[in-house]
């Protein structure tokens, strides 16, 4: 008998008739012995719609209060699920994140799990009783309740999955699996029947939302065994694993996306010791984080400056970077909110030289000019302007052969 933990997201859950089909799924495996803990999301567009809801009351709400509001959706999924599953004769215990004792840092909004107290889980699941626990929510050290930022329930889940030593962790979407790339980008896109989890983990941070990042990296921590499927369809979904062979890895595995990306650059500043510094310390006091930076090389003893920051930061960024130019006394500050990154992400990429132009190539035969380059051993980033992000991500898709089973281009 195992015992599986599954997590159901916000489409799954979306509306009585599947939460119905959840509840006929977790109350067989019940019946054929499995002991069950599971996870599910606010109903789609729930969490959407608390947001608006707090906005429309203080445009800037309280994060405290704001992770109150945000925490009754998942609270709503739980006890409409163990009312299904009790309708079937599956006897069910809901929970919140408080309840399981779920603890938590107290950065409300982005809040990350520190502990999970499983005795009472065990305890129902010896009583036969499946357990189903609200995601993407937690209670800090002063029992103030927390969210872990958006997707978390998959961080609920593979957490519960580590404390509990669960066989495996399922992850139910609305994919089938990790496609090469984003489905609804490329149609051609391909399930993958395992990705390393080196791969999943710069998938997830480059902007792949398949996974939230932070589940990810529990995983790796504690090896969850870890699976990725769909609540509409049966299959074997894909599988991350944590052993690799070079030998057989695919050069590219995926292409992952990031939207949510803007890019500043500060001209003519003194070309000295110590500039990059200030410049970075400026933003990183204002906790906002930096993710590519350029620096150009010098001409006349002044050089440029540039480096990228997430969207929603980016009016914040420009103000702080403005007050850094005139004490800097630099000629002036630019910025662009409407770029995007695309990176291609292989472990296979390790023992091969040569991928970075043949990505840039790939590029430029369609003519998207790349604003800015970064790379690390398993993966190739370009920031390019928005309007190329589905025709770059549909080059380099054809390009590496990602359609194909067993694809090995290049
Ligand atoms: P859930 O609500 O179940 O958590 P999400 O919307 O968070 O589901 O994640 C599933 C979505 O992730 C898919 O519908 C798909 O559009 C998107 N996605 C992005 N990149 C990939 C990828 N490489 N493979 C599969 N899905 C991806
Ligand atoms: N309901 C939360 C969100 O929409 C958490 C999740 O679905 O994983 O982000
Ligand atoms: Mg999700």
């Amino acid at each position: 008998m195992s015992l599986l933990v599954q997590k159901y997201g916000g489409t799954s859950v979306g509306n009585p008739e599947r939460i119905n089909a959840v509840a006929d799924k977790v109350a067989r495996l019940r019946k054929s012995g499995h002991d069950l803990v599971v996870v599910v999301s606010a109903m789609s567009g729930e969490t959407d719609r608390l947001i608006n809801l707090a906005k429309s009351i203080n445009a800037d709400p309280p994060p405290r209060e704001l992770d109150v509001l945000l925490a009754t959706g998942e609270q709503t999924t739980i006890a409409l699920l163990s009312m299904a599953l009790e309708k079937r004769g599956c006897p069910a215990r809901s929970y919140t994140g408080y309840q399981v004792h779920i603890r938590t840092d107290s950065a409300f909004g982005k809040a990350r799990i520190m502990q999970i107290d499983e005795k009472r889980i065990h305890e129902d699941l010896k009583k036969g009783r499946v357990v189903v626990v609200a995601g993407f929510q937690g209670v800090d050290e002063d029992g103030n309740i927390t969210t872990l930022g958006r997707g978390g329930s998959d961080t609920t889940g593979v957490a519960l999955a580590a404390a509990l030593k669960a066989d495996e962790c399922q992850i139910y979407s609305d994919v089938d699996g990790v496609y090469t790339t984003d489905p609804r980008i490329v149609s051609e896109a391909r399930r993958l029947d395992r990705i390393t989890f080196e791969e999943m983990l710069e998938m997830a941070s480059l902007g792949s939302k398949v996974l939230q990042l932070r589940s990810v990296e529990f995983a790796g921590k504690y090896r969850v065994p870890l699976r990725v499927l769909s609540s509409f369809q049966e299959g074997p979904g894909t599988l991350i694993t944590y052993e690799e062979n070079e030998m057989e890895a695919p050069l590219i595995s995926g292409i992952a996306f990031n939207r949510d990306e803007a890019k500043l650059t500060i001209r003519g500043v003194p070309d000295k010791p110590g500039i990059a510094a200030h410049i970075l310390g400026e933003i990183g006091k204002a906790n906002i984080n930096v993710d590519m930076i350029v620096q150009n090389v010098a001409a006349d003893e002044t050089t440029d400056f540039t480096f990228t920051v997430h969207r929603g930061e980016y009016q914040k960024s420009f103000e702080i970077l403005e007050r850094v130019a005139q004490t800097l006394k630099a000629r002036e500050v630019t910025g662009d909110d409407k770029i995007v990154k695309i990176s291609v992400v292989g472990v296979g990429m390790r023992s091969h030289a040569g991928i970075a132009s043949e990505m840039f190539k790939a590029l430029a035969k369609e003519g998207i000019n790349i604003q800015m380059i970064s790379t690390s051993e398993i993966k190739i980033s370009v920031v390019v302007d928005e309007k190329y992000l589905e025709l770059g991500v549909r080059a380099l898709h054809s390009t590496f052969g990602l359609e194909k089973p067993g694809h090995s281009a290049a």
